[in-house]
């Protein structure tokens, strides 16, 4: 690992900082304390919440780091994304919330779309003006992506698109999706999909949002009944969908901010432990230290990866394994936390005896969705037997 931080990299994380001791100070309390009662994170006033520090972020020019300048990025370098993670994740202040359009959406119309796709959809992107969600998984097509089955028809300058999508996040909230669509259905199936952009507001779309077993509703299915799209909406080429989806799966954001959020954990982890009198147990000592090391095996992989790349080398080996093992702790973790509540971790938000207003439990049943949904832990093993240990494929 060899880098180190130059003296504009320097100045930006005190801009940074300056903001953040002025701005984090309109965060409402529930922010910062957690024993005070939030808004649920599936509701409109959490997501109008988000939208509005969203834009506040956007006007001090800290959205769309990555993103060319030529698009209303900031062009920032690698390390200037990581100082803003870092210093954001230290502050504990709430990150974007546009995050599959920025993450995702924009970047694939940047690489993938026409010029007036560029001009239309990526500056509305940044402010949050419309947000984006994802529309690639269905029933029947999850790990297995290619086996997508909503169909579109061509007819006259539209295609006619039917069928649904599944565990679409944010639909509810969305005013775009990029979206898979099986346009070649007597092609192999790896060349028969189109990659479209879908205005969610569209006649024939509808959204029903899925009860999780948090009690929220964070994602959605997404049914389509001859919704009429036009021509001018396809990303890509005809039947090449499967190969600008993977594209968008490649955009991943780095995963330092993530690696601090995990020493805010524990650090969250040894306050509960003190207030229920457990931080002098044993066993909870053993515990967090050894989710403290992992949490820094994690960290150092992933600057071990960053250096690569700082250095002209793909992130390599690390930034696999770094995802593999950060989502799995996340599980871990929380697992524990669990424990140490003992018979309080039976008590949910809507208890007044609840611990820390039940963000606990909340973040114990959402993290079991943490080894599915940008890979399954089981996918992730097979990429990196094959791909690292040049095991055969399956
Ligand atoms: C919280 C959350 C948010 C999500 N958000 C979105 C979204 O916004 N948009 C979207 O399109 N999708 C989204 N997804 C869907 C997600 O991408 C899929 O759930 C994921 O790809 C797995 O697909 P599946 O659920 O169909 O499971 P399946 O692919 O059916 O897998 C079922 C089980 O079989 C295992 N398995 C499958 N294939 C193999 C194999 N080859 N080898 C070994 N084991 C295998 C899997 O690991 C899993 O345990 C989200 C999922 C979650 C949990």
């Amino acid at each position: 690992m060899d880098f180190s931080y130059s003296e504009k990299e320097e100045a930006f994380r005190q801009e940074i900082r300056d903001w953040l001791a002025v701005h984090s100070r309109d965060l409402p309390k529930w922010w910062f304390d957690p024993k005070l009662k939030r808004p649920d994170t599936d509701s409109r006033e959490y997501h109008d919440f988000g939208v509005w520090w969203h834009k506040k972020l956007y006007d001090a020019g800290f959205v769309g780091l990555n993103w060319p300048k030529e698009y209303g990025g900031r062009g920032a370098t690698l390390l200037e994304q990581v100082v803003f993670s870092e210093e954001m994740a230290k502050a504990r202040v709430p990150g974007i919330t546009n995050t599959i359009g920025i993450g995702w959406c924009g970047p694939t119309i940047m690489t993938y779309g026409t010029e007036e796709q560029k001009k239309r959809f990526l500056q509305p992107i940044l402010k949050a003006d419309e947000i984006w969600c994802q529309g690639f998984s269905e029933p029947e097509a999850g790990s297995d992506l290619a086996n997508c089955q909503t169909k579109g028809v061509q007819d006259g300058d539209h295609w006619v698109v039917t069928g649904q999508k599944v565990w679409t996040s944010g639909g509810h909230f969305s005013d775009w999706a990029i979206l898979l669509v099986r346009t070649e259905p007597e092609a192999p199936k790896h060349r028969g999909l189109t990659f479209f952009l879908l205005d969610m507001h569209a006649p024939g779309v509808t959204v029903r949002p899925l009860r999780q077993m948090t009690g929220g509703s964070e994602f959605n299915e997404t049914f389509m009944d001859g919704v009429r799209v036009h021509k001018s909406m396809m990303v890509g080429e005809r039947g090449r969908g499967f190969y600008v989806a993977m594209g968008t799966l490649e955009f991943e954001r780095s995963g330092i901010g993530a690696a601090i959020g995990r020493e805010n954990t524990v650090e969250d982890m040894i306050e509960m432990a003190k207030a229920m009198g457990k931080n002098k147990d044993p066993l909870v000592r053993q515990k967090m230290a050894q989710l403290f090391i992992e949490g820094n095996v994690i960290k150092y992989t992933g600057l071990r990866a960053l250096s690569r790349q700082l250095h002209g080398m793909t992130p390599g080996s690390e930034s696999g394994v770094m995802s593999y093992f950060g989502m799995e702790w996340n599980q871990r973790a929380n697992d524990f936390a669990m424990q140490i509540q003992g018979p309080y971790a039976r008590l949910m938000r809507d208890s007044s005896y609840a611990i820390d207003d039940g963000r606990w439990q909340y973040s114990f049943l959402r993290s079991r969705g943490n080894t599915i949904e940008t890979g399954t832990s089981e996918i992730k093993r097979n990429v990196i037997a094959q791909r690292i240990l040049g095991l055969p494929r399956e």
